[in-house]
């Protein structure tokens, strides 16, 4: 004991005189800075939140001293991972409702939620992510069982892809539904002059009205639950697609708890209050909070048909699907976005969708040469209007997990011609030189060693499909992590702050358990370490 209490004497008189002090060092290392070239150093001296030197270990140990020294034995550092397109706020709530996901029967569905009930005692019981088609019968469930378990209860099961719900009779009855009632663009299921329970789509709107939100305090700890999630995987920010102006105090609070790390870009509905809000404040920085953007819904999804094509679908050659905001709106949203400096972020899947805001951005592109207004998902473009991404400097943010995701079905809705601009990230890249990659969780989940592999392989973590989905729109490994650090902070205007290991930027880092590797099939991997400016958030110890 003596000898130690000596030793860290010596240790510590010694540090005093060895080289400019710094609060943490970090060493022994493979520091991928993700700048240009990608640079690759031992050891990182950081103070005050921010990187001082990144270099070789002896001339980082020489040159600085530190209270706190941490030995990365070797393995791999990269900027935080960023998820440049997710759902926070819809993540809780799943979180928060009964998980109904992979049920076996309708059966077990009830289980499930007699469980969660007992549990929540909920006076409005929201479950989600039943599939009948993982149910041996395979066909849509109808409410009496839901009615004997919950006669006064509102029940509301939503189906896995949220286009359609089973509810039961107490909420039919407030929702004002009944056999008779007619809802364009919605299908109420009725058997022997009977509702039984099932809305498709907009039949399902008088219902989402009366669906209470959950208790604040209980978001609020389903967010520090999803925080540490994202930590683990080494994620320290999120581009949030889609908020209110009412949720922005909720972050708020979370911020000023000092819980709150993640760095959190939030992309703004078009709401009414939400303009109002934006026309107000401008620019909106609080802390690790920033708005200034808004997130636009042009169109639907191409597994419900909703994506707006130019020609019919390859499966249902009456439908081209939806445009889900008049042009009109989309003109004033741009508008706007260029009158108080804010970046537009429009959700466009289908080919016709994308030709119609590639055009509208490039009426802005005339007028702010670096906009950074993106698409999101970008999935299905026309081949020819790559080119408009590059002349007009448009931003596509994409989310390489969907294509492996929808590769069992997307050719089968678009035919083979059409695939050649589908999921097309590479080409996209070519074009902007740059790619904003997410996942868009809770819809895929938010590992982003998934993400990789998805990117890069194109394949699944079964390394399905054996040749991968369509391998000549990969991407490179360094494409790929470019994506999730220094082009998801550029696309955020934040490429000043972090996204790269960059003397004067945020210490904000992940040290991987396990170098990030692409071939020889999908390896789980999880951060080791997780830092945000300084300081430690996440640690395997
Ligand atoms: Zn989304």
């Amino acid at each position: 004991m003596k000898h130690l209490f000596f030793a860290s004497f010596i240790f510590l008189l010694f540090s005093c005189y060895k080289g400019k002090s710094v609060d943490l060092i970090v060493h022994n290392g493979v520091i991928h800075t993700m700048e240009d070239g990608d640079r690759v150093f031992e050891a990182m001296a950081i103070d005050d939140g921010k990187i001082v030197e990144v270099g070789p270990e002896r001339q980082i140990l020489n040159k600085y001293s530190a209270d706190e020294m941490i030995d990365a034995s070797g393995k791999e550092i990269y900027p935080g991972f960023t998820d440049a397109h997710g759902h926070l706020l819809s993540y809780a709530d799943q979180l928060l409702s009964a998980d109904l996901v992979g049920s076996k029967s309708f059966d077990e569905v009830l289980v499930r939620l007699e469980k969660y009930q007992s549990k929540q005692k909920r006076s409005f019981i929201i479950g989600r992510g039943w599939d009948q088609s993982l149910w041996t019968s395979a066909t849509f469930p109808t409410n009496e069982k839901l009615n004997s378990l919950f006669p006064n209860t509102a029940v509301c099961l939503i189906r896995i892809d949220g286009h359609a719900m089973l509810v039961n009779d107490a909420l039919l009855k407030r929702a004002g539904i009944n056999s008779s009632t007619k809802i364009p663009g919605g299908i109420i299921h009725v058997e022997d002059e009977k509702c039984t329970g099932l809305l498709v789509d907009n039949a399902m709107n008088p219902v989402y009205k009366l669906l209470p939100p959950f208790p604040k305090e209980e978001v609020k700890s389903a967010l520090l639950e999803i925080q540490q999630e994202l930590l683990q995987y080494g994620i320290t920010g999120v581009h949030e697609a889609g908020i209110d102006f009412e949720d922005i105090a909720l972050f708020k609070e979370l911020v000023d708890s000092k819980k709150w790390k993640l760095f959190t870009y939030a992309m703004l509905l078009p709401s009414k209050k939400n303009i109002s809000f934006a026309n107000k404040n401008g620019k909106f920085t609080y802390k690790n909070l920033v708005i200034n953007s808004f997130k636009v819904i042009a169109d639907g999804a191409l597994g419900s048909r909703g994506a707006l094509l130019k020609q019919p679908y390859s499966d249902d050659p009456h439908h081209h699907g939806v445009l889900t905001t008049p042009i009109s709106s989309l003109d004033e949203i741009a508008s706007l976005c260029l009158k108080i400096g804010y970046q537009m972020n429009t959700h466009a899947i289908g080919d016709s969708t994308n030709k119609l805001i590639l055009d509208l951005y490039g009426r802005a592109f005339e007028k702010n040469k670096d906009h950074r207004w993106r698409i999101e998902h970008a999935q299905v473009v026309d081949p020819n209007d790559f080119i408009l991404f590059s002349k007009h400097a448009i931003f596509p943010s994409v989310q390489p997990t969907h294509a492996i995701s929808d590769q069992r079905w997307a050719e089968s809705r678009l035919g083979k011609v059409r695939m050649k601009g589908a999921y097309a990230y590479k080409s996209l890249l070519q074009q902007y030189g740059m790619v904003a990659i997410g996942t868009d969780f809770p819809i895929e989940i938010t590992d982003p060693f998934r993400t990789i592999y998805a990117a890069v392989q194109r394949k699944n973590e079964e390394n399905l499909p054996v040749n991968g989905f369509y391998p000549n729109e990969g991407l490179t490994l360094f494409e790929c992590l470019s994506g999730m650090t220094r082009w998801a902070a550029f696309a955020a205007f934040q490429e000043n702050n972090h996204g790269t290991l960059s003397k004067g930027l945020d210490a904000t880092f992940v040290v991987v358990e396990n170098p990030i590797r692409i071939s020889g099939g999908y390896e789980a991997n999880f951060s080791w370490l997780t830092v945000v400016k300084g300081e430690k958030v996440f640690s395997r110890d």
